[in-house]
């Protein structure tokens, strides 16, 4: 599929909840829901509500250290609520070369069956 890089994309939609999401975490700065296409029995996005340049890490500035911290928090939020703390994988897919899809920033939190490593 063809991805404009810098543009809008579909998370902005879901943040402002014009498609529907399974939303499991929401605070002021990241909104955290089910994967469309789940990869594991738990899949779960976690994205920052205000991209401010993060079209993905490989975008990231000094000015972006609060928001990074905050997401990778939330990521432990939402293994701990889906009951997947003790084993569970948190992945960033940056750039063509890595499968990145959504030029938004998002962490995903795999978890609920054994993770193979390495991932492929
Ligand atoms: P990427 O490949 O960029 O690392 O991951 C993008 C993820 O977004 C994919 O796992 C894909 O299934 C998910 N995704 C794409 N569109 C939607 C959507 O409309 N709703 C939800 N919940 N997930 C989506």
């Amino acid at each position: 599929a063809s991805v404009e890089i810098g543009g809008p994309t579909i998370f902005d939609k879901i943040i402002a909840k014009e498609i529907p999401s399974k939303i499991i975490y929401e605070d002021e700065k990241v909104l955290a829901f089910h994967d469309i296409n789940p990869q594991a029995p738990v899949h779960v996005l976690v994205i920052p509500k205000f991209r401010d340049g993060l079209t993905g890490l490989g975008k990231a500035e000094p000015r972006h250290g609060e928001i990074l911290g905050h997401l990778l928090y939330a990521a432990k939020v939402v293994a701990e609520k889906e009951g997947i703390v003790d084993g569970f994988r948190v992945v960033i897919n940056n750039g063509p070369g890595a499968c990145q899809s959504v030029y938004h920033l998002h962490l995903h939190v795999l978890g609920g069956r054994q993770m193979k490593w390495p991932p492929g």
